[in-house]
């Protein structure tokens, strides 16, 4: 398939741009560009065609089954969109006035006291527009905390090797040492080895609950408790609180600071990468440090403040706000009863999968999981050679999108499965007997699965050349 720029033919362009009826203003030549940009000239019957050929070629929830561990690849309810798109929302301008778009802020304001409500959080920022940006912002408030107090021995960070991948990469690049703790036989940390690690170097821990195995840490007091005594601050990485919200709230299980991706949990379609919202809650005595733009309420008035100590900005003004109206909108709808019933589900429907499956497969720390589990592949790469790769890639052929694979790294040939709750027992049913006849097919004829996927529009891609040598600029012109 060709690309845009490809298809592009100068002379064929479709600007539609009203009327000026603004004076112009000059831009100064010092900020203006040389020449003009190359933008790709369609018609719109082609552009549409583009896309929609485009479209084809993806999988997403609408197309099935999408099971990406840690992803939450739940099917998001159109009304949420529908409310997104409101030109109250979509039309307004970050430098308004802030009386002209008082229901904007309000809308920022009453999401964080809902979720304050959900994570037994304090204050909020919808400043971090993804997951890993909220963890990095979360450990700036830890950061800003001990500072504040001269407290800056306090390098060190401590996250279990359960942990996901982005929470060892954030302390990194907030200039912490990632200090890695064991798992234990259950898959929960390992509270010696917890207990021998910390010291009044402890900046704090930066926990993924439940974590990257489907496992809700049992000790989770315990070990908040023994960083607290350290001095240090508990972190809680909240991307899989869709287990968990309107059940347990991190806020009462000893945590200071947590994000959330409200493009998981909270219903804003995110497999293309965004845009997200990592909103960032935290206990009260980290509330001088958040960054800029927070929403207060003055009487009846809504109004952006910027908090006293604050870290400053981690992006332009108050972060991806259609995300939060989605997630505003998610919650309001299902309710205190809604919230729980979901969560809820997720953790039946996983459960569901994890005991049909584990007569066929290896799953790893077999017992009741959470949200997602985790299987083995190893056995069958060892027998007949088919990896975990070679499974994920024939799940492809029957319209399956893979698990989340080689991930987490404790687990061997892992694949990682959250099925949501929004999947009825009949997709599930129907996914297991895939997942039993590709097993049985890679037993039987172990070297067709190594050629896999055959229906796809690509087949096996170079995935290492791909990572070292990405091509991200098109750089030849007709
Ligand atoms: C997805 C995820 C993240 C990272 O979120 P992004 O929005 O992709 O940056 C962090 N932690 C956990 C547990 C996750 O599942």
């Amino acid at each position: 398939m060709d690309l845009i720029f490809e298809k592009s033919r100068i002379g064929r362009g479709c600007t539609v741009l009203p009327e000026c009826d603004v004076p112009i203003a000059e831009i100064p030549k010092s900020e203006a560009r040389a020449c003009a940009p190359r933008l790709p000239q369609m018609a719109e019957i082609d552009i549409s065609r583009h896309y929609t050929e485009l479209m084809k070629r993806t999988h997403g929830v609408n197309d099935g089954f999408y099971p990406l561990g840690s992803c939450t690849m739940k099917y998001n309810p159109k009304l949420n969109e529908e409310l997104a798109a409101l030109p109250g929302f979509t039309g307004v301008h970050p430098l308004q006035e802030e009386s002209t778009v008082q229901g904007c802020l309000a809308v920022l304001e009453k999401t964080e006291e809902l979720l304050g409500e959900i994570t037994g959080m304090d204050q909020m920022t919808f400043q971090p527009a993804a997951g890993a940006h909220g963890e990095f912002t979360g450990l700036l408030l830890i950061k800003a905390f001990h500072k504040a107090r001269g407290d800056v021995k306090r390098t060190k960070i401590i996250v279990p090797d359960t942990a996901h991948g982005t929470n060892p990469a954030s302390c990194t690049m907030a200039g912490f040492k990632v200090i890695s703790v064991p798992s234990n036989e259950e898959g929960c940390v390992d509270l010696e080895k917890l207990r021998e690690v910390v010291g009044d170097d402890t900046a704090g821990l930066m926990l993924t609950n439940p974590n990257t195995v489907g496992i809700f840490d049992r000790n989770i007091l315990e070990i908040t408790k023994i960083i607290h005594e350290a001095g240090g601050l508990n972190y809680y990485d909240g991307a899989n609180l869709n287990a968990v919200m309107g059940i347990a709230r991190p806020g009462d299980m000893g945590f200071d600071v947590i994000h959330l991706n409200l493009h998981k949990t909270f219903s804003t379609p995110h497999g293309g990468g965004g845009p997200g919202s990592g909103a960032v809650g935290c206990k009260e005595f980290l509330a001088p440090f958040l960054p800029k733009f927070h929403v207060v309420k003055i009487g009846d008035e809504y109004a952006f403040e910027n908090p006293a100590q604050s870290i400053g900005s981690v992006k332009a003004f108050y972060g991806n706000f259609l995300v939060v109206v989605r997630a505003l909108s998610y919650i309001l709808v299902l309710g205190n009863q809604g919230i729980p019933e979901a969560a809820g589900n997720a953790v039946l429907n996983a459960n569901y999968m994890r005991v049909k499956l584990q007569d066929t497969f290896d799953i790893a720390f077999n017992n009741i999981c959470m949200h997602e589990f985790v299987m083995s592949m190893t056995k069958l790469k060892k027998e007949k050679g088919v990896s975990a790769l070679d499974f994920a890639k024939g799940l492809l052929d029957h319209g399956v999108h893979p698990p989340t694979m080689y991930f987490p790294l404790i687990v061997d040939e892992a694949l990682m499965v959250e099925p949501t709750e929004t999947e009825s027992k009949d997709t599930l049913d129907n996914v297991v007997a895939i997942f039993k006849e590709i097993y049985k097919n890679a037993r039987e004829n172990p070297e067709a699965m190594h050629e896999a996927p055959h229906t796809t529009p690509v087949r096996r891609l170079d995935e290492v050349g791909a990572a070292r040598n990405p091509v991200l600029k098109f750089e030849k012109w007709k």
